[in-house]
């Protein structure tokens, strides 16, 4: 790949930069909590990366801290424990990394922006870290094309930028979007705020390079559109979760910027009402966003104090609505649906931006929530059925969880547009940790017997990792589990892919 820009260091960049002085060379490297034997085929795996590879000292740490900061995700159930990070400047040194680690049996867990939400990139048991950190350049910029080729390791909110200096636009969008990186989108398949209009991380996706777990090189479709030659293997890395390999490389599709984004900000007191609404914009208007929350969100966005209130009185529910409207006409059309919503008694409330700078500020009542109520250590369950089921899905979990644990609080929000709510129970403050996440699990039990019901899916954009592996069958056949372990066994036949991530084999 040609390198024509390199960005500045992102955020997480600097963050990794204060650490340098732990990084440790192959010589004398204390490894963490492994066992012995375990610990000398590592330290034998990092001594030839340093002696064979160009691996300096900058490239692999192991010291306790490292291991604790880069053996974890967002998630917090699960305690890390690996045994070395390694930090690949190249798809020839991410092959020789996972050569080594065949050869020696070692498991690996690539490693992105480590934002996950389901354990995808927890190193729990004595694994390799392979962070993409190093591998943040962003290379050629194709302008016929619309497209752009990455490393791996370029964080997403940079990529954005990099279109944003092109007049152009990279439309998957969330808010960890500042420190998540490609690959782990990629791995993911991750979704976000627009996807009603502009889709998933695949759609984004016109070519990757990958290192297999049997150690192979491929470039997998090179950037074309059509390319009516078989099997499209791209599709099957995107939303693997690194169990296949690893990404190295990506040539990314760009988008025309949006022009003139309105956003309206919408209060209901029935669930099935916010349906009715979003039927009578799409029959009309080309959202690009639909979001939802409910008032335990605003409650708790109010007590913490940084966004406004949005009206004068509470509605149960709120919807947060945007659209490009570079013409009169749109604006004017955009009004009378929502006269017509709240003629209908659909709408109790409602308030429109009449700025950019206005409607950044309606979005920072959905995108301040994920944080908000991170002090009350939610237990996240990230669910999707078709939308016509939202209604009656919300309704009966929303009993399953009174019925039985009356002194949990649920807060609603997610992409209502697509189908995809995010259940979020919160920790009662005299229950521990331990109860809580435990008690939670039986609640798994119903809320995923619910969503089978509905043929729903169990992860709907933050994938499977170890968090929802047990829960994998409600979404997924027996018959259908097996075909997706004979594909793992294909590209990573010894397993030291991300082992014990999605499926057990
Ligand atoms: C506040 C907050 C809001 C969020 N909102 C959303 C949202 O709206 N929509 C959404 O989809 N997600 C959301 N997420 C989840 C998360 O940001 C996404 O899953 C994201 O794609 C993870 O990227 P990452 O770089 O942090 O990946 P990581 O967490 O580092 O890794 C994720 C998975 O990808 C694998 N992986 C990482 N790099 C590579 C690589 N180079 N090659 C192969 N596999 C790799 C890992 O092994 C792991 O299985 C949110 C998270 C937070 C904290």
């Amino acid at each position: 790949m040609t390198v024509l820009q390199t960005t500045t260091a992102p955020a997480h960049e600097r963050t990794h930069a204060a650490d340098q002085a732990n990084t440790a060379a192959s010589a004398d490297i204390e490894l963490g909590a492994a066992s012995a034997s375990h610990s000398k085929v590592v330290q034998t795996i990092l001594s030839a990366l340093t002696d064979a590879h160009d691996f300096d000292s900058t490239q692999i740490k192991t010291d306790d801290e490292s291991l604790m900061h880069w053996g974890k995700d967002w998630t917090k159930h699960f305690a890390p424990a690996p045994s070395a990070i390694v930090f690949p400047k190249t798809t020839e040194q991410v092959q020789a990394i996972v050569l080594l680690a065949g050869e020696h049996n070692v498991v690996l867990t690539p490693s992105g922006g480590r934002t996950g939400l389901s354990a995808g990139a927890v190193a729990a048991n004595g694994e390799i870290v392979v962070s993409m950190d190093k591998m943040n350049r962003i290379g050629q910029f194709y302008p016929a094309d619309r497209m752009v080729e990455i490393e791996a390791g370029v964080v997403t909110e940079q990529l954005q930028q990099f279109a944003e200096s092109k007049d152009l636009y990279y439309p998957v969008d969330f808010a960890s979007a500042g420190s998540s990186q490609m690959g782990g989108n990629i791995g993911t398949n991750a979704g976000g705020i627009k996807v009603i209009r502009y889709g998933m991380t695949r759609q984004w996706i016109m070519g990757l390079t990958v290192v297999t777990g049997k150690g192979d090189i491929l470039q997998l479709n090179r950037g074309m559109v059509k390319n009516a030659t078989g099997y499209d293997l791209r599709q099957l890395f995107i939303g693997s979760e690194g169990t296949l390999g690893l990404v190295t490389h990506a040539q990314i599709k760009l988008e025309r910027q949006p022009h003139d984004l309105s956003v309206m900000v919408l209060g209901m007191d029935s669930f099935s009402d916010v349906m009715k609404v979003l039927s009578a914009f799409q029959a009309q208007i080309d959202l690009t966003a639909f979001e939802f929350f409910d008032d335990t969100a605003i409650d708790k966005l109010m007590a913490h104090g940084q966004v406004q209130e949005p009206f004068e009185s509470r509605t149960k529910f709120y919807t947060l609505l945007e659209f490009e409207a570079p013409y009169e006409p749109i604006m004017d059309k955009a009004m009378a649906i929502f006269e017509h919503c709240m003629s209908e008694g659909w709408v109790v409330d409602g308030v429109m931006s009449q700025s950019l700078a206005q409607a950044a500020e309606l979005w920072k009542l959905r995108e301040y929530i994920s944080e908000t109520i991170s002090v009350f250590t939610p237990y996240k369950n990230d669910v999707s059925v078709l939308i016509t089921h939202v209604p009656d899905f919300i309704s009966e979990i929303d009993k399953i969880v009174s019925d039985n644990y009356p002194d949990f609080e649920v807060c609603w929000f997610g992409h209502i547009g697509d189908g995809n709510l995010h259940l979020n129970i919160l920790k009662p403050e005299h229950m521990s940790k331990d109860d809580f996440f435990h008690e939670c699990q039986i609640v798994n039990k119903y809320v995923f017997e619910t969503v089978q019901k509905y043929g729903g899916s169990v992860s709907a954009e933050h994938g499977v990792g170890m968090t929802k592996k047990p829960y994998l069958h409600y979404s997924r056949s027996n018959t259908e589990i097996e075909y997706l372990k004979e594909i793992k066994r294909v590209f990573d036949p010894n397993n030291i892919m991300n082992r014990g991530k999605i499926f057990d084999m």
